[in-house]
């Protein structure tokens, strides 16, 4: 439930709500608004006396909340939610459309810091590089796991842009947290719950990829189990969805992004080079996640796709990057944002 705090409220007179709150053995979570304050009651509330909190002074009314991921839903939260990334506190969900590239995976010290140089001149907010890969075969490239940590830090220190990079165990939250900005959830991991709980006490950023064959529902309640433990900045990743479909890896439900946007106030990001599989449709893709409300879009390049060492494919090189970003400029204005 929510309790709803008449505007003009004092600081006493909301911290005698959660306290009484506490009393009743719910977790309070409250929200400052510009112009009155919310407090987000989670728990069992059978054994609450709502009466008791209802006339506790300047309160204006309890509401349920019905949806049940609870700290993630609009129902909670009107406003959208930013999340600042990075050195320089890039919001993602504020008005500005932000973009975060680089390859599928840290293979070299040299092949990575060519890249983020190229990444940081196309004006990305972030770098992306998995270190740590979860690979569909065991006999793929498993990423040079703490060197790749370094070697993304050496990275992010040279351009100031935001690391961005997955955490695929609860052992390697806190290393993994000591290099980067943000903390990647992978498709495979987005129901791993010690996970999710793990990085909810990380103290940074995480972005959470949907899982190959998750609804919306269940997307939603992995962010929970991150909010719950204790870390509110969520970003929400579509990066496409397992189907029968076989011209492309995965499909990309675009209409995802103004469904997660009406149920969610956390920032929604869409991968379209995992969501599509191939870089001739990525693109495309990028243009229409900007027009369908994405707050930025995470896209995989490498200087030699043909090379890669995981994802080649789908990767767009530097100069196609570069090629792109006109376009989706122009579709962020046309919607009213800037990029
Ligand atoms: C990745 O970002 O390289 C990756 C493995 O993504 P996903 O978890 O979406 O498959
Ligand atoms: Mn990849």
């Amino acid at each position: 439930m929510i309790v709803v705090m008449k505007p003009g409220a004092s600081d006493d007179q909301v911290q005698h709500v959660i306290d009484l709150v506490r009393d009743f053995g719910l977790k309070d979570h409250p929200i400052y608004g510009t112009d009155r304050t919310v407090i987000a009651c989670i728990g069992d509330k059978r054994a609450v006396d709502k009466g008791a909190i209802e006339t506790a002074p300047m309160v204006e009314r309890i509401v349920p909340i019905l949806a049940p991921y609870k700290m993630a839903s609009t129902e909670v939260k009107q406003t959208r939610t930013a999340i600042e990334v990075g050195p320089d506190k890039f919001p993602i969900g504020g008005n500005s459309v932000g973009l975060i590239a680089g390859p599928c995976s840290v293979e070299n010290r040299e092949q990575f810091l060519r890249v983020a140089d190229a990444v940081k001149a196309t004006g990305a907010i972030g770098i992306r590089g998995g270190a740590y890969k979860p690979r569909t075969s065991p006999y793929s490239f498993q990423g040079l796991q703490e060197e790749g940590l370094e070697i993304l830090a050496e990275a992010g220190r040279n351009t100031g842009l935001a690391i961005v990079t997955e955490v695929v165990s609860v052992e390697t939250v806190d290393v993994v947290a000591a290099h980067a900005d943000v903390l990647q959830i992978g498709a495979r991991n987005m129901q791993h719950y010690p996970l999710l709980e793990a990085v909810g006490k990380a103290g940074k950023p995480i972005l959470l990829k949907r899982g190959l064959s998750a609804q919306l529902d269940e997307f939603l309640l992995a962010a929970e189990y991150i909010i719950n433990a204790g870390n509110p900045d969520v970003i929400l990743c579509e990066r496409g969805i397992r189907t029968y479909e076989k011209y492309v890896r995965n499909t990309l439900p675009l209409a995802s992004v103004p469904e997660l946007n009406e149920r969610s106030h956390l920032p929604v990001v869409v991968d379209p080079s995992h969501g599509t599989g191939h870089a001739h449709l990525v693109p495309a893709m990028c243009r229409a996640a900007i027009a369908a409300g994405a707050d930025a879009l995470i896209i995989e390049c490498h200087a030699d796709p043909e090379h890669a060492l995981s994802d080649g494919a789908q990767c767009l090189t530097p100069d196609a990057l570069a090629g792109l970003t006109g376009s989706l400029k122009r579709i962020a204005q046309a919607i009213g944002r800037d990029m």
